[in-house]
């Protein structure tokens, strides 16, 4: 089921005796989501993700703009007719039911002749609870399952009516490390099983990156960028984009381009083509650098990370933002910590130039 966001606007009005200022928590929000894809709607706490997926389900009435499933118009639906499954973060469960009569719920609310049969309504919850591998725990309560299992009745519960639209807020969260792993891969195999359109809300961008077949970056309840989650990665149109991707996050630097050079303090670290002189911000992806004895950049050496697969190297500049510089390279070179500085050449595909004043994305070449 295609769906399709057009202009979508939500204003909370500011409440109170002190009048405090209109919340505006998405704003003139478009996009579409292709029939069968899951999408990553993906910013950090309070950027309008929980208002963008209440909208498509019902659950909150739009100020403005229009929500369509297929051809179909559900702004004015409510949620119960709008053929959706939602999954929250706190998965929701009624505490008294057994895990069977959790999922069965939603098809006893069904009326006329959309309520299957007794048989039918069985056959639909296994095959929900088989498809979150959960068959062996349907006589327990709720409070008898661990978090991992209680989110995966949750899903079940949300799949049993084959919703046209799967809604998923934040439903890794409560969950330890291995299982938001575990659980993660689960969930991106029951979309591709079911094929159902699925909207997965996320603060965590390597979640959202793994799990996404395209990614929604949203920010101050704007929409900054859609697209591929390598493509975004790769292509960040703006700063605030490069940096929420990636982890160790992207190192800003305060630049300059000069004559097609790129300098970092006195240094020129860059040559490039077609970028006029101008003062930019200079965004340095961590594998981006490359240890080289009589390399451009230098850095003043703070420490180095072994992680087992690869090595960060912690640094000092003083063009940096922030108060460190990180770059990641192979296990198969070796940092002399005796030293207190270090050099590096840069890779020019992850190098980044972006406005002082707009943040937005400046394009070069590479010479
Ligand atoms: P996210 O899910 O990305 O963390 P939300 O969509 O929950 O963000 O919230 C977006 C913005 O809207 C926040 O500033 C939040 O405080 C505000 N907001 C959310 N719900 C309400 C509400 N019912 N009344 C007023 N403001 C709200
Ligand atoms: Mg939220």
């Amino acid at each position: 089921m295609e769906v399709t966001l057009q202009n979508l606007t939500k204003k909370f009005p500011g409440r109170g005796r002190k009048k405090r200022e209109d919340v505006i928590a998405v704003n003139d929000v478009t996009f579409k989501i292709p029939d069968g894809e899951l999408i990553g709607l993906l910013g950090p706490s309070g950027c309008g993700k929980s208002t963008t997926l209440n909208l498509i389900s019902g659950l909150l009435k739009p100020s403005a703009g229009r929500i369509l499933f297929g051809e179909d118009d559900v702004t004015d639906l409510p949620p119960e007719n709008r053929g959706i499954g939602l999954v929250f973060q706190n998965y929701a469960l009624y505490p008294h039911l057994t895990v069977k009569q959790n999922i069965l719920f939603p098809l006893q609310n069904l009326k006329g002749e959309a309520r299957p049969s007794r048989e039918e309504m069985q056959k639909k919850v296994y095959e929900a609870a088989g498809l979150v591998q959960i068959e062996d725990l349907m006589d327990r309560k709720p409070g008898e399952l661990s978090g991992g299992q209680q989110q995966r009745v949750a899903i079940a519960r949300a799949l049993v009516k084959m919703p046209r639209v799967l809604l998923l807020d934040e439903p890794l969260s409560n969950l330890d490390a291995r299982l938001r792993l575990q659980t993660r891969e689960e969930i991106r195999r029951i979309q591709r099983e079911t094929g159902i359109t699925t909207i997965f809300v996320t603060h965590d961008q390597e979640e959202a990156m793994s799990i996404s077949d395209r990614i929604v970056v949203m920010k101050d309840g704007i929409v900054q960028q859609i697209g591929r989650p390598q493509q975004v990665y790769d292509n960040p149109e703006n700063l605030f984009v490069a940096k929420f991707l990636g982890n160790p996050p992207m190192n800003v630097f305060e630049g300059r381009v000069k004559e097609g050079r790129l300098y970092l303090g006195e240094e020129a670290v860059l040559n490039l083509k077609g970028a006029a002189d101008r003062k930019v911000y200079v965004g340095i992806r961590p594998e981006g650098f490359v240890l080289q004895e009589k390399g451009p950049f230098s850095c003043e050496l703070s420490g180095v990370e072994v992680m087992g697969r690869d090595i960060s190297v912690v640094c000092k500049n003083a063009s940096s933002v922030n108060p460190t510089v990180r770059a990641v390279i192979g296990t198969d070179h070796e940092v002399d910590t005796e030293n207190d500085m270090i050099r590096f050449s840069l890779v020019s595909h992850k190098v980044f130039l972006f406005d002082r004043e707009t943040e937005e994305r400046i394009c070069f070449e590479a010479e």
